[in-house]
């Protein structure tokens, strides 16, 4: 079958592509222009013609993607906003929600075929900022982000505009394939912190996603505050991982109408680095890296989740902290970024 992949240029979206390419899938990605996906068609050259590429200049135009989905038989919509550098609302909640109905809007006039839609959504439409220690499920939806956003508009806190935008996002999909008779199943594949390394196009660490930024300021660049390497709350999953995910949603029946959350497990930063002075042979100086921090004087998890479903349905499982830690810091390595 042909799988429409939306935003293609982007880190997860390339790990997506490649995954599906080589279980044999045909891909049509979407970048928004010719400069953007050159990259991929090198990166994508050994699978032949099963990878081609479309230009949607802009995802919130009305319309945008009609002609991007005619004859696909699935899609993944990965495209959305994430960083932190926007001050307009138009640049952010925009995109990520009108993108979001746009594609199925598309899909819904013009593509009779499609069987599945898969929304890369995040842990961010699950998260509650409650104290205290939590467990969160495929019930649980983010409905603070969402009321800070419309009661304080875009004085907000920078964490729930994101947080806001994937929320509503994800709740257009659900809604959409609520509201009209559509020929497909929907499932949203929300994971939390991203990690691994690039494969999409990345000419300086300044330009890197922003999750591998995270990762890289902390480990390489030294850059990240001791409190912030040692917060808890977090949770994790190497992208090679969620790319699987991603796969087998397409694959598996039972996975229909499943919210399902992807992660490792929880971590702090500090963790990653504890790792990497243990790495024998080091890719990269160890000097480099933050003081390790014993393990006792770290605190423990506050945030979880129930992975049972991805776990059952799709048959996840999760590389460990110490392979994620080697690739991204043999991958740096290879750059020369330290
Ligand atoms: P990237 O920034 O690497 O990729 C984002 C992709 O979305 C790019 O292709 C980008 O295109 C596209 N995009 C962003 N804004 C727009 C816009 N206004 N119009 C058109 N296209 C746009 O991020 P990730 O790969 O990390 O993120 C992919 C998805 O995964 C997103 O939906 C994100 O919310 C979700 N996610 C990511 C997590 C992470 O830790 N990385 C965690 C949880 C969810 P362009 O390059 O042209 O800007």
């Amino acid at each position: 079958g042909k799988v429409l992949v939306s935003g293609a240029n982007g880190f997860i979206a390339s790990w997506v592509i490649r995954d599906l390419l080589e279980k044999g899938y045909s891909v049509r990605g979407t970048v928004r222009s010719t400069a953007k996906g050159q990259h991929l068609l090198d990166l994508y050259k050994k699978y032949g013609d099963k990878f081609e590429l479309v230009i949607v200049e802009d995802i919130t135009k009305e319309g945008a993607f009609d002609e991007a989905v005619k004859g696909v038989d699935a899609i993944e919509h990965t495209a959305s906003p994430f960083h932190y550098k926007t001050e307009d609302p138009k640049d952010y909640i925009e995109p990520a929600v009108n993108g979001t109905i746009g594609i199925l809007k598309s899909a819904l006039k013009n593509a009779p075929t499609v069987k599945r839609v898969v929304v890369t959504s995040s842990v961010a439409s699950f998260l509650n900022f409650q104290p205290g220690l939590q467990h969160l499920g495929e019930s649980d939806w983010n409905t603070l982000s969402v009321k800070e956003l419309e009661e304080k508009g875009w004085d907000c806190l920078g964490i729930h505009k994101y947080c806001a935008s994937k929320t509503l996002a994800e709740r257009a999909a659900w809604d959409f394939a609520r509201e009209n008779a559509v020929p497909w199943d929907t499932i949203t594949v929300s994971p939390p912190f991203v990690f691994g390394y690039a494969i999409h196009e990345v000419d300086k660490p300044e330009n890197l996603n922003e999750s591998l930024s995270v990762l890289y300021k902390a480990l390489v660049k030294g850059t990240t505050p001791e409190a912030e390497l040692t917060q808890s709350g977090n949770n994790w999953i190497d992208v090679r991982d969620l790319a699987e995910a991603h796969t087998r949603a397409l694959q598996k029946d039972d996975a229909a109408g499943h919210r399902f959350i992807v992660t490792a497990g929880p971590h702090l930063l500090q963790d990653f680095i504890n790792i990497a002075h243990t790495l024998d042979p080091s890719p990269i100086p160890k000097e480099k890296f933050p003081p390790a921090i014993p393990e006792d004087k770290l605190p423990g998890p506050t945030i979880t989740y129930d992975t049972t479903p991805a776990q059952d349905i799709l048959g996840l499982t999760y590389r460990t902290k110490e392979e994620t830690t080697r690739d991204f810091l043999t991958d740096i390595a290879k750059r020369g970024w330290y």
